[in-house]
């Protein structure tokens, strides 16, 4: 049985792969066993050595990788070097550089007598899975601060992304890494299924909340660390003082980029009443200046969905804030003349909290917006979902930005459009956005087991 890869710019068909047997997947998982000990015993320095050799590899096939993401999810061509290959490498580079440091052994308790140190040892064979939203960068993030650590991996990316997992898979395999420490399966959820079933020590696991509680119930069963980056519906909290050209660019970066469909996006706009026109003028002006169409197109800045099944659940989001009385400002359906995995980017008003576009994540250039009076009233509106994932706030008042940000449910806040992503930053969320971190210090704990040995003085 094959998966069949289909561009949805234009609904064909750009290629196939075999789904893996539980019998491959089976033993993929005892190489991974096989081999993990020798791994673990290269030592931080001696990894990071095989990992350089396969990141010049990846240097080398970055634009093969790109082209191939555009044609099996839409991301723009204008845009994938910055949001998924440039960023990709950062964290690759960032992983590699800051393992010895943040992996060093530490000092916990000390007196006269004795001394407690904490190690940080590998956890063993990580079953590794991905969504298709940032082909490279999502592989990047889970895949190699996991191999640095000293653990193995057997990865599963989406079925969007076949084929960008083979080319991954291939680059691997003209490394130096030994056979066994790094290994792919193909296939859907079914694949996923068996592989978190097998003999693994840990998963991590990014993609949407329903199926990450399957996969933390698995874990559970099973006793193993469960890493889980989950769906988001970030709140924008836009004050009476915002500076409305970095609104402007905030939203588009973080709803419409990459056709919406990012887990820490900004996805609920909540904006002070005195300022609710103004803002809806300035964000129609922004949209009405983005061209729509063919991502591999360099003047492209929106693309389509990856798929029509993500379109028609959109289209299905939007009908129903319709059906209850919001207003769309620009947009609203599918544009003509491009496939049906197309969404026209859109600006909903006169959203009520019963809709679906803000009770639930949508994953799509769709932004509903609400409008507030108090400062207490819009954090209650913001922290109004079961999501905790990114959360963003424009005000040029640095007092109230600080207030407010330690009053949000979130993981992670960004004012006025500042990055909070950095590879040393965590990545991670509150509520039902996820368990644990990425990133960083604490994302290289959350991927071993801690040792404290007590010694003589
Ligand atoms: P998804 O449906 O949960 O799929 C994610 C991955 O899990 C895919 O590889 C999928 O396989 C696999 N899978 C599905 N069912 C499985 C099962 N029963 N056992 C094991 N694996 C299984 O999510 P998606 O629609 O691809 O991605 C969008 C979601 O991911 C959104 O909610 C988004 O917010 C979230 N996301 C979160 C982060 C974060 O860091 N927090 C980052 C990116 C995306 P197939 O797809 O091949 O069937």
């Amino acid at each position: 049985m094959n998966i069949i890869s289909i561009n949805p710019a234009t609904n064909s068909i750009i290629g196939e792969t075999n789904i893996s047997s539980p019998e491959d997947i089976h033993q993929k998982v005892g190489e991974a066993h096989s081999v993990q000990e020798s791994w673990a015993s290269l030592g931080v320095k001696g990894r990071k050595n095989v990992l350089m050799d396969v990141l010049r590899l990846f240097k080398e096939h970055l634009e093969e990788i790109g082209v191939l993401s555009t044609q099996s999810m839409g991301m723009p061509s204008s845009l994938r070097n910055n949001l998924d290959l440039d960023a990709g490498i950062e964290y690759f580079e960032w992983h590699l550089e800051n393992a010895l440091e943040s992996l060093k052994p530490e000092i916990s308790f000390e007196d006269s007598t004795s001394l407690n140190t904490v190690f940080y040892e590998p956890t063993g064979v990580a079953a590794v899975i991905s969504p298709w939203n940032f082909p490279f960068c999502t592989f990047v993030w889970q895949v190699i601060p996991n191999l640095v650590a000293g653990n193995t991996v057997v990865f599963k990316h989406a079925q969007e992304c076949v084929l960008v997992g083979k080319l991954i898979e291939s680059v691997f395999s003209s490394s130096k890494i030994p056979q066994g420490v790094f290994s792919e399966i193909y296939g859907g959820g079914e694949v996923g299924d068996i592989l978190i079933h097998e003999d693994i020590d840990l998963i991590s696991f990014t993609g949407s909340t329903t199926v990450g509680k399957h996969i933390a119930s698995v874990g559970a069963e099973k006793l193993i660390k469960v890493l889980l980056e989950l769906g988001g519906s970030g709140p924008g909290i836009v004050f009476e003082d915002a500076d409305m050209d970095k609104v402007a660019e905030a939203v588009f970066f973080n709803r419409y980029a990459n056709s919406g469909q990012i887990c820490d996006g900004l996805k609920r706009l909540i904006v002070h009443k005195n300022i609710a026109e103004k803002v809806e003028q300035t964000l129609v002006k922004m949209l009405q200046s983005k061209k729509v169409g063919d991502p591999q197109d360099i003047s492209i800045d929106i693309g389509p969905l990856s798929s029509i099944k993500q379109t028609d659940a959109l289209k299905e989001q939007v009908d129903d804030a319709i059906s209850k009385g919001a207003q769309i400002l620009i947009g609203g359906k599918k544009p003509a003349g491009l496939s049906e995995a197309f969404f026209e980017p859109t600006l909903l008003s006169n959203v009520t909290t019963d809709m679906k576009v803000w009770q639930e994540e949508v994953f799509g250039p769709v932004l509903p917006m609400v409008t507030f009076e108090s400062e207490e009233e819009a954090i209650n509106l913001a922290n109004d979902t079961v999501y905790g994932l990114g959360g963003y706030l424009f005000t040029e008042d640095k007092e109230k930005a600080e207030v407010v940000a330690s009053k949000l449910k979130t993981g992670m806040i960004s004012v006025n459009g500042t990055l909070y992503l950095h590879p040393s930053s965590p990545f991670g969320g509150y509520k039902k956005s996820g368990l644990g971190r990425e990133h960083g210090k604490n994302g290289f704990h959350e991927l071993c087991q801690l040792k404290v040995v007590a010694t003589e003085k």
